[in-house]
């Protein structure tokens, strides 16, 4: 079942050939023509009704043929989540920061949804799952306490924002308990403050250490900081790097954003799974509505290095490994198969799987035979065994495949 999948253009997206997205769906739609000033930001693989994937062979929607072939979900799907895809896969190639956002849990979204139904239109969490395909950058978590420490003291400009009463509080906190309410406070005090102070502040600050030396240009991570100013002028979530957690994955690499985990996609091209929802509430960084107070209130303020965001997977056979979140609505598995290796049989799945292929071509039989090339998707019926014959083996042929982890 070869499905066409739509392409969202957002303006953080990489533009024309540069992006990502466009140059997978190019090989398999030739009729499509890349604008090089187009953002192509975002590949939808699913059912959602904002961007609904249909069978390429057929004037259908994808939608519709899984609620005419409820099987084709497997039955663990259907007892738990009815007759849909629980999940949205999707591709980004990211430009520009795409604001520092969270997730709510599930009742928090079911709250959301009821008090402020124009703003959060569903009522599901929205927990995601990225793996890199190139270096990407981000933003995610509280960074230990006392590397946000190490910057107050740096950065006196963010005193003068946040108020020396509070910010001496955090320093005079010990226990960890009283320790994120003191947190809790200062990063408050940063997101609520006067817009005019923040700008005024942040300029300050950007002078002041324009001139500094490559260490301590370092030690601030000025470039990073340049580049979101000159993408945000003025926003406070070019302050946001010295609270949060800032990481690049290599290929391969992933991230799982649980609910109520700050973070903020900055540069690189990935693959990403989530709940199907679309409750994201934002506080930096955009020109979307910021919902500052909710955002403040959702966070977690729990601090944690880096290196602890990398999410790890388990290795299922010699091409695939897969990331399962903690979550029953989706896993994603990673398949590589080396050059020089002729065929591979995908491992069977008890429920319907979407799958992309990143590089490489194959000929896959299951109910009928079919070539599938770069950027070709697939929704692949429960409990189906599908054999791939690799038709170019002088590269590794590299595939993502989404589905629910019940
Ligand atoms: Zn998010």
């Amino acid at each position: 079942m070869e499905l066409r999948c739509q392409i969202q253009s957002y303006a953080w997206g990489k533009c024309g050939s540069d992006s990502i997205v466009a140059s997978l769906m190019k090989p398999s739609n030739p009729n499509i023509t890349i604008d090089e000033k187009t953002p192509y930001a975002e590949l939808w693989m699913g059912t959602h009704s904002n961007g609904p994937s249909l069978l390429k062979d057929e004037n259908k929607s994808l939608d519709d043929y899984i609620k005419e072939n409820k099987h084709t979900l497997g039955s663990l799907v259907l007892d738990k989540f009815g007759s849909q895809l629980p999940f949205l896969f999707k591709i980004l190639s990211v430009n520009k920061a795409l604001s520092i956002q969270v997730h709510p849990n599930k009742s928090e979204a079911e709250e959301l949804h009821k008090s402020q139904p124009s703003v959060y239109k569903d009522s599901n969490h929205k927990p995601e799952l990225a793996i890199a395909l190139t270096p990407f950058e981000a933003l995610c978590g509280f960074r230990p306490v006392s590397e946000i420490k190490n910057y107050l003291k740096l950065i006196p400009e963010l005193s003068v924002i946040i108020g020396e009463d509070v910010v001496l509080e955090l320093f005079t906190t010990v226990s960890e308990g009283p320790l994120n309410l003191s947190l809790k406070k200062c990063f408050q005090k940063l997101m609520t403050c006067d817009e005019n102070v923040v700008a005024q502040q942040l300029k300050k600050f950007i002078e002041r250490v324009s001139s500094m030396g490559p260490v301590i240009r370092q030690l601030l991570n000025l470039n990073l900081l340049e580049r979101l100013y000159s993408d945000y002028p003025g926003d406070v979530g070019c302050f946001g790097i010295y609270f949060f957690n800032y990481l690049t994955l290599q290929p391969g690499e992933a991230m799982y954003l649980g609910a109520n985990e700050p973070h903020a996609y900055l540069s690189g091209d990935c693959i990403e799974c989530m709940a199907c929802s679309d409750n994201v509430v934002r506080a930096g960084l955009t020109p979307k509505l910021k919902d500052t107070n909710t955002l403040i209130n959702l966070l977690s303020y729990k601090c944690e290095p880096s290196s602890a965001k990398r999410f790890q997977p388990s290795r299922e056979d010699d091409c695939t490994e897969v990331f399962r979140p903690p979550v029953p609505d989706f896993a994603v598995s990673r398949i590589t198969i080396p050059p020089g290796r002729a065929s591979y049989t995908l491992i069977e799945r008890s429920v319907g799987s979407i799958l992309i292929i990143v590089n490489g071509k194959a000929e896959i039989t299951f109910s009928t035979t079919k070539v599938l090339n770069r950027g070709s998707v697939i929704f692949i019926p429960a409990n189906e065994r599908v054999y791939m014959k690799v038709l170019c083996g002088c590269h590794p042929m590299l595939m993502f495949q989404a589905f629910a982890n019940v």
